[in-house]
């Protein structure tokens, strides 16, 4: 952690970014190390493949996220949050990687260790507690509310709401320090949780409709297709969060959630590319069933990205299955 303090004093111009489709912790992470870094006069880009979530919009400065970034020659050093490989970032991956000096900061337990700097926490519950800690040492503020607002949604949301295996002491701790530095918790639940819009429930209608249970009744497998998102009308971000009602199913250790991937406009970004998340009930090491297939994740929230027909994805799970 000194030498990431070190470092980003003498820095200049600071990228900061996370992986594709981001989550809460994602975002929120990287706009509390952004605006942390406003505090010191860095200059500082904000990045983010792909659109922000609606229900991330009300983040304070939500907006300095950039889905194009400049030339990289301008900047001296990337910060890459929640992002177990490099490739995470997605398609400027390659341009990042010529920025002279990489600092990874992340929670998962695949982490490649791809940064010149890494500081990799898999105690801690989100990327978030990490860069809370990480501002509590280089004296920068984290009572000012919209950093605060920033770190809580982080920890909220990947720890499932305090319910997950990855809830942990400094979740309750700094949680409850922005909730000091004036956080609304019921604010911050309504704009996450409060909202659907009614194309998000029949998408939830579909998803319920598509689970499969292996013979054993072990595995859950969902599966959604771009044509599924077209007709609710949903983005793949309405998508989150479904497979947590495959995964509650009595019995089950693996849920499984295949989604056709496409580029938001109903196109295919390849023909037969999937995304599939694994999820467990501990039993069993998603993470590592992700590693085979070239992913990663925890050991019980996991997932990777696939090129093959759909009825052969299932058939290699449904193989896993059979060992549970
Ligand atoms: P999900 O698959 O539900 O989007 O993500 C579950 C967890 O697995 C997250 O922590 C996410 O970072 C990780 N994950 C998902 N897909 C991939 C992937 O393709 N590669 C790696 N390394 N991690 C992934
Ligand atoms: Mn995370």
């Amino acid at each position: 952690m000194k030498k990431i303090v070190n470092h980003l004093k003498n820095s200049n111009h600071i990228i900061i970014a996370s992986h594709a489709n981001p989550d809460g912790d994602a975002i929120g992470s990287v706009i509390a190390m952004g605006l942390a870094l406003d505090v010191l006069n860095k200059n500082t880009t904000l990045y983010n493949e792909s659109p922000i979530p609606s229900a991330y919009s009300f983040l304070p400065s939500v907006e300095r996220i950039e889905r194009q970034i400049k030339e990289t020659n301008i900047y001296d050093t990337a910060i890459i949050l929640d992002c177990a490989d490099f490739q995470r970032i997605g398609k400027v991956s390659p341009v990042i990687s010529q920025i002279p000096v990489i600092i990874n900061i992340d929670h998962h337990i695949t982490n490649t260790g791809f940064g010149n700097i890494n500081l990799i926490d898999t105690s801690a519950c989100a990327t978030a507690e990490i860069i809370y800690n990480l501002l509590i040492e280089m004296a920068l503020p984290i009572n000012n509310i919209a950093i605060a607002t920033s770190i809580y949604t982080g920890i909220l949301t990947d720890t499932g709401s305090f319910r997950f295996s990855n809830t942990n002491k400094s979740a309750f701790a700094i949680c409850e320090k922005m909730v000091e530095a004036g956080v609304d918790p019921y604010n911050v639940a309504q704009h996450v949780y409060g909202r659907y819009s009614l194309g998000r429930i029949k998408l939830l209608n579909m998803a319920l409709e598509s689970i499969e249970i292996s013979n054993n009744g072990k595995m859950s497998m969902m599966t959604l297709t771009k044509s599924m998102l077209d007709e609710t009308g949903t983005q793949p971000e309405d998508i989150d969060g479904l497979i947590n009602y495959a995964k509650s199913i009595e019995n089950v250790k693996v849920a499984v959630l295949i989604h056709e991937l496409s580029n938001g406009k109903g196109i295919s970004v390849k023909p037969n590319h999937y995304h599939v998340s694994l999820r467990s009930n501990g039993t069993v090491d998603v993470a590592a069933i992700a590693g085979s297939f070239g992913g990663g994740g925890h050991n019980k929230a996991a997932g990777f990205s696939i090129e093959s027909t759909l009825s052969n994805i299932k058939t290699q799970m449904l193989n896993i299955a059979v060992e549970l």
